[in-house]
């Protein structure tokens, strides 16, 4: 029999991902759209951080058959992961980086189909193409002000005077990407609309065209057109920004209290003595730090809950630790119990706010120091 050293017991933190929801939130958004109108799903950085092998067939047994990853080598991943799933239909994986880095033929033997970001990205594809005596396929990606990623206005025209360039590449979609998408009411919404309907036109090829992201697709059904490519709404971040939040919530975040004390007026708390306590507290240290995604710039605006109230953050966030003020919790507080960090009563957006930033880099940060669980009907 093992001696328990503390009344702590494992796991001192969970990280859980409901499928479940993220199903559900697919659903939702291809709801919005006209028949005929693919949902893509943006599957980069692992998901967003919350593991593409889980959530990939989850998204393929909603009936999505279109997948974005940022790097070609991450597609690798999402083919391993629908390798699980009956692929009784294929899966379309595209790599916004186009070929960035990986071998043609491992491209091609994966079916990785690359986004094409420029003209020379274009004459390259087309050359292997020529190469290979086949037609490849690609989308192509232009810009329509954002100024990351994509053909600029001349290189679109010198396309438009180029067909020849295309004839060995099977255009799977024309597409933009939108810079202010959460702020419905930006004019730059607009600007870009009409620069990607001006510029697909000055193309002069038919060809199905993708454009929304997840806060597109609330724009209004003249941002859909053949393909939206939602990510953030997926995994439950706000794709509207100073709006009620219309996805459901993915991610639950608890970590454990390691330690209690009563601390007395004056003394202070954690690195930099940057906290000095006005009155006598009862101070909470939990097991989550900056290590597990919880921004050092959260400091004092952040928020834990215990046993069902609201606890702030005091002093400092470490490394594997932050501090609540516990002095109010009536039920009382005790070692092992747990602290939500995110869940029903405090939404991803809303602790990304409190480290002023945006959930986006909230769920991407979160770490690999969690136990992981995956919830859900399908989940093992
Ligand atoms: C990340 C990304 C998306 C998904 O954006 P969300 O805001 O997460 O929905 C769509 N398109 C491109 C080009 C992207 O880089």
């Amino acid at each position: 029999m093992s001696i328990p050293l503390s009344n702590l017991v494992e796991p001192l933190s969970i990280l859980e991902i409901n499928l479940d929801r993220i199903h559900r939130n697919y659903l939702a958004l291809q709801k919005r759209l006209a028949r005929g109108c693919d949902c893509a799903a943006v599957v980069k950085a692992d998901c967003y951080g919350l593991g593409a092998a889980a959530i990939v067939p989850e998204l393929y047994k909603a009936n999505c058959r279109h997948f974005y990853v940022a790097h070609a080598s991450e597609g690798f991943a999402v083919r391993a992961a629908l390798k699980g799933v009956e692929e009784t239909q294929p899966a379309h994986i595209y790599a916004f980086h186009g070929s960035g880095g990986v071998a043609a033929e491992e491209l091609l033997e994966q079916g990785i189909i690359p986004v094409l970001n420029s003209y020379g990205d274009i004459e390259q594809w087309a050359a292997l193409a020529a190469q290979k005596n086949q037609k490849l396929s690609a989308v192509i990606h232009i810009d329509t002000g954002m100024n990351r990623l994509g053909l600029p206005a001349a290189e679109v025209d010198k396309l438009a005077e180029n067909h020849d360039l295309l004839k060995r590449i099977d255009v799977r979609y024309v597409m933009s990407h939108l810079a202010c998408g959460d702020e419905a009411q930006h004019p730059k919404n607009q600007e870009q609309l009409t620069f990607f309907n001006r510029r697909v036109a000055r193309l002069g090829f038919p060809c199905r065209l993708s454009f929304a992201n997840s806060s597109g697709i609330f724009l209004g059904s003249n941002y859909h057109f053949d393909q939206v490519r939602p990510g953030c709404a997926l995994y439950g971040i706000n794709p509207q920004s100073g709006q009620k939040n219309p996805m459901d919530g993915v991610v639950t975040l608890k970590a454990r209290i390691l330690q209690i004390k009563e601390a007395p007026a004056e003394e202070t708390v954690g690195y930099a003595a940057s906290y000095r306590l006005s009155s006598a507290m009862k101070l909470a240290t939990i097991s989550a730090g900056y290590a597990d995604g919880i921004l050092r710039s959260t400091g004092e605006n952040g928020m834990v809950l215990i046993a069902g109230q609201k606890c702030p953050l005091v002093g400092r966030v470490s490394m594997d630790t932050i501090i609540a003020d516990v002095t109010q919790v009536k039920a009382g507080v005790a070692v092992g119990d747990w602290a939500e960090i995110i869940g029903p009563h405090q939404l991803v957006d809303d602790l990304a706010a409190q480290a002023k930033t945006i959930g986006y880099e909230i769920l991407t940060s979160l770490g690999k120091r969690y136990t992981r669980t995956y919830t859900g009907q399908d989940a093992q």
